[in-house]
């Protein structure tokens, strides 16, 4: 399947220089939909892992449906002051700027292993903070799938030794 007949291109969004991926063209499209799911749930298949953790909020609409597929649960990491229970949360510098994320203290227990799913790996800040979250709760992180990788921002070099895996790249 031809992905990048289907990932929209949008330049200069949100801001002058960025080439940005829109995936809403992907989603409504069925058959990509599905196979992307699918083929991250392969790739998942015989990881023996017991979690799917997405993160607010594209990585919610591909993880979900991963973690169905593969019969585990999903987990949540969401953007700092929308989980209602007790947190853990990581602040990691962005682009522009800087974000924090938090995940529940009890969403796992001591070394379960989890699988984190996005839409897309750019620079790899994002993912590698969450790895550090769930490493913190005593979680092991298996890896890291997307659809997308921006092969020309390294994302991949900052999660060395790690089970790093996408769909398609692109190097512009
Ligand atoms: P990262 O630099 O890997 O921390 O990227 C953070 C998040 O920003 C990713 O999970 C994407 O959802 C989003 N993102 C970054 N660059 C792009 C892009 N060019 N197009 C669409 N989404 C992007």
């Amino acid at each position: 399947m031809d992905l990048k007949n289907i990932i929209r291109n949008v330049p200069d969004f949100p801001i002058k220089g960025i080439q940005f991926k829109d995936i809403t063209t992907l989603l409504k499209d069925k058959d990509g939909f599905r196979y992307c799911i699918d083929q991250i749930t392969q790739h998942c298949e015989g990881l023996n892992i017991d979690y799917i953790a997405g993160i607010e909020a594209r990585g919610f609409i591909i993880g979900a449906p991963v973690a169905y597929n593969l019969g585990i649960g999903f987990i949540p990491i969401r953007k700092k002051g929308r989980l209602p229970y007790k947190v853990e949360q990581i602040t990691y510098q962005l682009e522009y700027g800087e974000s924090t994320i938090e995940i529940h203290q009890d969403a796992f227990r001591k070394g379960d292993r989890i699988m984190v799913v996005d839409d897309l790996l750019a620079t790899g800040g994002t993912t590698l903070a969450v790895f550090k979250l769930i490493e913190r709760l005593n979680g092991i992180v298996v890896g890291a799938d997307f659809i997308i990788e921006l092969e020309m921002l390294r994302g991949r070099e900052k999660l060395q030794g790690y089970e790093v895996f996408s769909l398609v790249k692109y190097d512009i």
